[in-house]
């Protein structure tokens, strides 16, 4: 006879994206402009149902402001929801607050820009979405199937970076980084046990990994070492995060003025693209790219499609009561949506 296997399905490659996009978007009105590969490239990670949720998501979204067609905003904005959680624009944030948010966002946005290895940053915001009170997202331009030691290092820096930028220029720590310590406290003890990248222990990997993670148990794995090795991997994990907290703490120490210009861009705009990043990286200035940007809409002349692929969305958006994400926030960037930069 034949049984039933049991198979564990992958995360669909960009083109598996596409295929689902289009079975969900079969019966929805789609503005031209939508182009379901660019949604694909800029959602590795998502699964066929967080696809079918973005999908939902940007036609309720087109819904509410009467449109009849879903837009190319509605859909990024769609995505962001699913990642993130919705906006929170009526949420009271006291200025002190709003300016811890700011820093540590952009110290996450200026070391994830400037570290080689990590992926490019999308956006990066200050207001706040599901739980968080800010958010950096950065996107993989191509599905990742592994991922090196130096990439793996320079995310946990980029992680720590919000951290220590609030360390450095305000004095002051706050809860906002829990998350981010959490994540990169376990990709260093993944490193550790299961990619065997610690030279300290070797290429091996310790404790036995469950398929199934069981009630009561923390971690998914038995221990299968002794109790010097656990100290060894304590050490090691603490060696590595160390070392990587100084690595974001000298570049954010060297780049001060320009930690300073995104922090306040962010207080000012609350919200930055990939392209004002660049530009406050490269010492010009937003209102320079704005008068840029503007000039382009006007030359590309009514057809004006590729300028609409990204506008910011300022203050103006309507309030959205909706909130079924609340557990998905974050602030750092999701591990498995990440990518590569050219160095
Ligand atoms: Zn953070």
């Amino acid at each position: 006879g034949r049984f039933d296997r049991e198979i564990t399905v992958g995360f669909p490659d960009v083109k598996g994206r596409e295929e689902i996009l289009k079975v969900h978007t079969r019966n929805k009105p789609l503005a031209d402009e939508v182009d379901l590969k660019v949604i694909a490239r800029s959602t590795p990670g998502f699964t066929g149902a967080d696809l079918e949720n973005v999908v939902n998501e940007a036609a309720l979204l087109t819904a509410r402001v009467k449109g009849k067609r879903i837009g190319m905003q509605e859909m990024e904005e769609a995505i962001e929801r699913v990642i993130a959680g919705t906006e929170k624009r009526s949420r009271i944030i006291s200025e002190f607050e709003k300016k811890i948010v700011a820093y540590h966002e952009a110290g996450h946005a200026l070391v994830g820009y400037l570290l080689p290895h990590t992926d490019p940053v999308h956006k990066v915001s200050i207001i706040p979405r599901g739980r968080a009170g800010g958010y950096t997202l950065m996107f993989p331009e191509e599905d990742r199937y592994y991922m090196t030691r130096s990439e793996l290092l320079d995310r946990v820096s980029m992680l720590l970076a919000g951290r220590v930028s609030e360390q450095i220029v305000l004095n002051e720590i706050s809860t906002g980084a829990q998350n981010d310590l959490e994540r990169a406290t376990s990709i260093v003890r993944q490193m550790i046990m299961e990619y065997g990248m610690s030279d300290a222990l070797g290429p091996i990997t310790l404790g036995k990994k469950h398929d199934q993670v069981f009630l009561g148990r923390d971690l998914a794995r038995d221990r299968d070492f002794s109790e010097e090795i656990a100290k060894a991997i304590d050490h090691e994990i603490r060696r590595i995060i160390e070392s990587c907290y100084q690595k974001a703490q000298d570049i954010i120490e060297n780049n001060r003025d320009k930690l300073e210009l995104i922090a306040q861009s962010l207080l000012e705009r609350e919200t930055l693209d990939a392209e004002e990043i660049k530009a406050l990286m490269e010492g010009k200035s937003l209102g320079e790219l704005d008068a840029l940007r503007e000039s382009k809409r006007n030359h590309a002349g009514d057809n004006g499609s590729k300028a609409t692929a990204h506008q910011k969305d300022e203050g103006e958006k309507k309030e959205i009561p909706v909130d079924k994400k609340e557990e998905h926030h974050d602030d750092g960037n999701p591990p498995d949506r990440e990518e590569k930069k050219e160095p």
